[in-house]
């Protein structure tokens, strides 16, 4: 009997485990068994290698051949060990030198004619494989790009099966493609200075922005929700390292092309409210693939006509914003997903929109509109820092209003609050007003200047004692944006108005 192993990864959410994968060839009929819990797409590895090989003139061995992944209890799904399997064989029958196969992680789907396709989740795989202490892998061609964002690993890149053979007697691969010429981001990329009039609601967003509060706009049909909505990732900070690995790595596994190196951008999703539970917080039938929770991980989930959503829908976020992951469990192995996103919400003041705009009917019947208000659930709304009403622009201002402020202007600002918020939250270990728990506002953050304030408001009934930490996390935002050491009688106004979706004066704190 004669035996090699190779290796790669198999992915269970984000969470990346080393698999070897074994060959062996005995005496007797030529025959192929495949172990170690393959779903379909690896059972079918078999048939997908033997032709590749006869295609690169490599003879499958005409003895009873095992191929065994472990460990064995592991579930393993994809087609991505098309490569290892076929280098532990080839190994195996003394084609290619064993040793050539150690600390060397593959990753590549076969084709029958022999070539080299790409593959879902390169990067988390390569990530998971170099924390696992390999120093090479072999990748697609095709992925070269995606695969030199990991920093401590030689990449080899792959067409065909050929091209294996020869990296796996020395060669140095093929070389990556040039990268397609693109429109800059910037001509693409939404700006705030689009958005006319609205003054009040930018505010609020540059509010959201800065404490990362979550956020509802009410509105009717028209009025801007959505390109406001959309615009909110133009004036977030970029994201850091480490989270653009995180964001990247999700986008890998769901076949984004990263050839532009690492998204730094903080993501946008907007799930439409026909979509199911599975495609909103992750799952699926074979492989739990992450939602849009997780597509909207470091950035925004924008739900519009957020009463829309069936009640499930929304009750699916819960867990989501509480605990910044989802946990998909299946029968063999659980993945988890992280999900730290920014809620927007938008909404009609009812069902047919027209509700409380001068000039126009509404016919929805004053129990329609109370039920159509209250399907956001309280635990979502118990979540929502800044609430913000929206009216029509006038006419003339459309044509006459001088272009607002540029992203580039608001995010600069946000930058700053942000640099204040770190300041004062990195010794608490957190990093933005919004995460800041109730206990630690109250007994390790130096208090308003101002308390009576909110002390008459909630004497008055107008206010829960939980209500007044969300207005002194708001107050916080809006100081840290005016640059005042801490919050004062007009900061507290401010987002006290916020809070309850009142008018307020736009930066006026
Ligand atoms: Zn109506």
């Amino acid at each position: 009997m004669s035996q090699a192993r190779a290796w790669s990864v198999a992915l269970v959410g984000m969470q990346a485990t080393m698999v070897e994968v074994e060959a062996a060839i005995g005496s007797g009929l030529p025959s192929t068994v495949m172990v170690g819990l393959p779903d379909l797409a690896l059972s079918e590895a078999k048939a997908r290698c033997r032709a590749a090989m006869a295609s690169a003139h490599q003879s499958w061995p005409s003895n009873p051949v095992t191929i065994n992944l472990s460990p064995a209890a592991l579930p393993k799904a994809g087609s991505h060990y098309d490569l290892s399997i076929a280098a532990a064989v080839a190994a195996a029958n003394q084609r290619c030198e064993p040793s050539s196969l150690e600390n060397l992680a593959m990753f590549g789907e076969l084709g029958l004619d022999g070539r080299v396709r790409n593959v879902l989740g390169l990067l988390p795989a390569l990530l998971g494989a170099a924390r696992h202490g390999f120093t090479r892998a072999v990748v697609p061609a095709g992925q070269l790009h995606e695969a030199s964002l990991v920093e401590g690993l030689t990449v080899y890149g792959v067409a065909d099966l050929s091209d294996l053979f020869a990296v796996l007697e020395g060669g140095p691969g093929v070389s990556a493609e040039p990268i397609r010429e693109r429109e800059p981001e910037s001509l693409l990329r939404l700006d705030l200075a689009d958005v006319v009039g609205q003054g009040e609601a930018k505010w609020a967003l540059e509010v959201a922005a800065a404490g990362r509060h979550h956020l509802y706009l009410h509105g009717p049909p028209g009025v801007g929700k959505t390109l406001l909505a959309e615009r909110l990732p133009s004036i977030l900070p970029e994201l850091s390292a480490e989270e653009a690995l995180e964001v990247s790595a999700i986008y890998s596994l769901l076949g984004l092309n990263l050839e532009a190196g690492l998204i730094r951008r903080p993501p946008f999703a907007d799930p439409h409210h026909t979509a199911s539970i599975a495609s909103l917080v992750g799952g699926g039938a074979r492989v739990a693939a992450p939602g849009a929770v997780s597509r909207a991980h470091h950035g925004v989930l924008f739900l519009d006509e957020a009463p829309e959503f069936p009640p499930k829908a929304l009750e699916a976020l819960r867990v989501p914003l509480e605990s910044g992951r989802v946990v998909l469990a299946r029968a063999n192995a659980t993945a988890v997903y992280p999900a730290q996103f920014q809620l927007v919400l938008a909404a009609n003041p009812c069902p047919c929109g027209n509700a409380s705009t001068v000039g126009a009917e509404c016919h929805c019947p004053p129990m329609v509109v109370r039920r159509y208000r209250s399907r956001v659930s309280g635990p979502i709304l118990d979540r929502v820092d800044v609430h913000q009403l929206l009216r029509p622009v006038r006419v003339n201002l459309l044509s006459e209003a001088a272009p607002g402020e540029s992203s580039a202007v608001v995010a600069e600002r946000v930058a700053l609050a942000r640099q204040r918020q770190l300041r004062r939250l990195a010794p608490l270990g957190l990093r933005t007003n919004a995460q800041v728990p109730g206990s630690v506002l109250r007994k390790r953050l130096p208090a308003p200047t101002d308390p009576d304030l909110l002390t008459t408001v909630v004497q008055r009934g107008q206010l829960s004692v939980r209500g007044v930490d969300k207005v002194v996390r708001l107050a916080w935002t809006i100081a840290d944006l005016a640059g005042v050491d801490r919050p004062g009688r007009s900061q507290l106004q401010t987002a006290l108005a916020l809070r309850r979706g009142e008018p307020h004066e736009a930066g006026a704190a």
